[in-house]
């Protein structure tokens, strides 16, 4: 019997002795910048001349490492490979399975602000965000692999005497898992162990701003005990690498979590059927959000404050979750908006070399482009009263951003900015707000300050989003406790860290024997 799922426990930065282990882990972290990482096919080490150079946001100068970069060969390769080791994986005792996964948890957890720490190097995380980003990624094996020994034995059915029914879940085969950098070692690990633990094979492809985690992650599956070929590590081009893998005849999945543009790209591809194909392809596609918090005339007014500024400004507004809207009733509007803005104008912003830094930079170039282009439209959309400033001179630093009176059809009420800007927008009512609130085309999280019971009531029915959260901000779902997922443009709703999961990566089959 293994022991009940319990969340990992963040750490208190105030306490001195959990500050030093951080700073331990930095430490770890700088006696292997800047070293090659291969890639893996099959348990072999695969170096190429073409190299993804990742580096600190924080600090364009400092490279955290060269990471070899797939072609389509290697993929072809890697493809073949998963595909072979599949035949045997598929049978493998889910009692091992699960237990690689554990493993892997205590030897991550062992190395817990080691991993943090490459975290604040490599995706420019504050202290707090990159020691969640790993508790989140400890949570995920940990619950998976309880989540496969739980569905080990099937579901029972009905049997007449003459018989002996079956209902069991299956692996799929190969699975191409795509991750995004935001939670660059939480969703990468999250959606890797739970296709393998289940019983397929996968072909590996991370974020290219985020591949180094990656690889450490690979070092820790190969170190708890998991076979050569069951995980191979792929990085390499979105449109090159990610395309052909998408589109070979033999992918029976494709798990991927990033934004609606490429989901919708991978989720059409998908859907044709190539010449030697013999199934369709499952996507599990987790995609963006325009996340809204409503406060109602009757919520504690510094709670909702407090919420807004810790989900639009929290890793920089760098969250699927992350507020991006907030909808307030008129006659609190000028005071929450008024106490948002005096609690923003304290946020520090800068390299996250220590945990008193609250907000890091936006993780690239493009981003921060993107980011001060959407400010821009913002200054004509609404009235900037908060930050709008950007300084790319070290690394790429957005100030906290926020603009009133926004109208609800505005832009940047509607476009995923994914950064640190905030816009707010007048209700009349709360139907008023709901309305607003379900305005776009995403419905990933949304979050409701108030103390009335029949507005509760009204949001949970109406408030259209797959995450809804009352009395709190919009982010930090944890596994197991609040399966997270979206609706509409959002994704597939296919809630990591909950009951369903693995059941995506699998199908059932029933077998019937006569007695
Ligand atoms: P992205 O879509 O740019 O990239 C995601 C992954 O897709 C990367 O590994 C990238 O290399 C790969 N990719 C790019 N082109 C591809 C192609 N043609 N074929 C196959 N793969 C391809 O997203 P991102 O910038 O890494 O992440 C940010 C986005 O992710 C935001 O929109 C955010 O809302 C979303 N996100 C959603 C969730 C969720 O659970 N819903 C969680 C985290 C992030």
């Amino acid at each position: 019997m293994v022991v009940p799922y319990k969340h990992e426990p963040f750490t208190d930065f105030l306490v001195e002795e959990n500050k030093h282990a951080f700073e331990a882990g930095l430490k770890v972290v700088h006696s292997y910048l800047n070293h090659d990482y291969d890639l893996v096919i099959g348990g072999e080490r695969v170096a190429t001349k073409d190299k993804i150079i990742s580096i600190n946001p924080a600090n364009k100068e400092e490279i955290i490492g060269s990471v070899s970069k797939a072609t389509r060969e290697h993929a072809e390769k890697a493809m073949q490979i998963a595909d072979e080791t599949f035949k045997s994986w598929r049978k493998s005792k889910p009692e091992m399975r699960a237990d690689i996964l554990f493993r892997a948890a205590a030897i991550v957890r062992r190395r817990k602000h080691e991993f943090s720490a490459l975290l604040v190097k490599e995706a420019g995380k504050p202290w707090n965000e990159a020691d969640a980003d790993t508790a989140e990624a400890i949570d995920f094996m940990e619950y998976y692999g309880r989540q496969m020994l739980s569905l080990k034995d099937g579901i029972p059915v009905e049997s007449r005497q003459i018989e002996y029914n079956r209902f069991n879940y299956i692996p799929l085969g190969v699975g191409i898992v795509i991750s995004p950098w935001n939670f660059a070692f939480a969703i990468m690990a999250g959606m890797t162990s739970a296709a393998f633990v289940s019983g397929n094979t996968v072909l590996l492809k991370p974020a290219s701003t985020t591949p180094v985690v990656a690889a450490k992650f690979i070092e820790v599956l190969e170190e708890a005990g998991l076979p050569p070929g069951v995980v191979n590590y792929v990085p390499g081009s979105g449109a090159e690498v990610g395309d052909y893998l998408v589109d070979h005849p033999r992918t029976r999945f494709i798990s991927f979590t990033g934004s609606r543009e490429v989901g919708v790209r991978i989720y059409e591809r998908a859907a044709k059927v190539h010449e030697g194909q013999i199934w369709l392809k499952r996507v599990i596609a987790e995609m963006g959000g325009k996340d809204t918090i409503v406060v109602d005339s009757s919520a504690d007014l510094e709670l909702a404050a407090q919420s807004i500024v810790a989900s639009a400004f929290g890793f920089s507004g760098q969250k699927c979750s992350a507020c991006s809207r907030a909808v307030i009733l008129e006659d609190v509007y000028d005071r929450v908006l008024t106490r948002v803005v005096e609690i923003t104008k304290n946020l520090t912003v800068g390299n996250t070399k220590d945990s008193t830094i609250y907000m890091g930079p936006v993780i690239d170039q493009a981003a921060y482009e993107k980011i001060l282009s959407y400010i821009e439209i913002g200054k004509v959309e609404g009235r900037l009263v908060a930050g709008g400033n950007g300084d790319n001179s070290q690394g790429f630093f957005i100030e906290p951003t926020i603009f009133a009176d926004v109208s609800e059809n505005a832009r940047i009420m509607k476009e995923e900015i994914f950064g640190p800007v905030v816009a707010f927008c007048k209700a009349r009512d709360f139907d008023h707000a709901i309305d607003i609130a379900n305005n776009t085309e995403y419905g990933l999280t949304g979050a409701v300050l108030t103390n009335n019971r029949s507005h509760i009531e009204k949001a949970r029915e109406d408030f259209h989003v797959g995450n809804l959260y009352f009395n709190r901000g919009c982010t930090g779902a944890i596994v197991g406790y609040q399966p997270f997922g979206g609706f509409n443009m959002s994704g597939t709703d296919s809630k990591a860290g909950g009951p369903d999961y693995l059941l995506l990566h699998m199908q059932a089959k029933t077998t019937s024997e006569m007695l």
